[in-house]
């Protein structure tokens, strides 16, 4: 496993350095022969390569704290519903862009649970931009409430539950990856993000979900498209 894991991540850091010291050769050779437009490109590439470099060194770093159980959490009373609105505002300009709705339940109260605002943040985040990644243009998302008693994986009785689930419109996931693409460097056969993702996004998720005692799973909708499903115990109190 640990070899495997090795050889994903160097795979995954030569690309994108490769990529990085190829073009800034090429641009060096050619910066007083070439037209600005190769140059252009030429930045385009390395600046690319270079965010996907830092955001696979970030999400090496989350790994590393949560395998090693350092991640710290703030557990405090929080609302999803408002949690959801401000990573939709963070997404606005790629919605926007894409001409993408976000539809979430209309409801006036607060969808409270205790969790850690800005770990949950992350996990829908990654939902969210998955979904972006994968759905065709001028399509809606849409987030219901659900509430529910269930079994965190590390208790044997039952607590209540509150969560959402985030429903799309694209390709949905093949039945045998359901479970798998939350395994790290995995991506589905049907639709791969590429250089657009590391693969390890689902497998932070599931880990700051699970140290919430909380359940992250993804199923299809019998209709087409994916649904992924985050539950959360409304308090935290019984697992200190
Ligand atoms: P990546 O960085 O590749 O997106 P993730 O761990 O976040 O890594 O996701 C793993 C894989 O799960 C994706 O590459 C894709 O194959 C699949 N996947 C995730 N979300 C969706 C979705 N909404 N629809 C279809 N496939 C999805």
């Amino acid at each position: 496993m640990k070899s495997l894991f090795l050889a994903n991540i160097s795979h995954e850091l030569k690309t994108p350095i490769h990529a990085i010291l190829s073009y800034a050769e090429l641009g060096f050779s050619k910066a007083t022969l070439a037209n600005p437009q190769k140059l252009q490109e030429y930045f385009q590439i390395i600046d690319t390569s270079g965010k996907r470099l830092l955001n696979l060194l970030e999400n090496l770093l989350d790994l590393a704290k949560l395998e090693s159980g350092k991640m710290r959490y703030l557990f405090e009373p929080n609302c999803l519903k408002e949690t959801l609105q401000y990573v939709t505002g963070e997404l606005s300009l790629i919605l926007e862009k894409k001409n993408i709705q976000i539809k979430i339940e209309n409801s006036n109260e607060r969808w409270q649970a205790e969790f850690d605002f800005e770990r949950i943040q992350q996990v829908i985040r990654n939902i969210l931009s998955n979904a972006l990644k994968f759905i065709p243009d001028n399509t809606v998302i849409e987030i219901t409430k659900t509430e529910r008693e269930f079994i965190p994986l590390k208790t044997k009785k039952y607590v209540k539950g509150i969560g959402i689930q985030i429903r799309d419109f694209g390709p949905g996931i093949l039945p045998e990856d359901l479970d798998k693409i939350f395994e790290k460097f995995i991506q589905s056969k049907q639709v791969k993000a590429g250089t657009k993702g590391t693969g390890l996004g689902l497998s932070i998720s599931r880990e700051i979900v699970n140290d919430h005692h909380g359940l992250l799973y993804a199923d299809n909708h019998e209709d087409g498209g994916a649904i992924f499903t985050l539950l959360l115990p409304v308090k935290q109190g019984e697992f200190v």
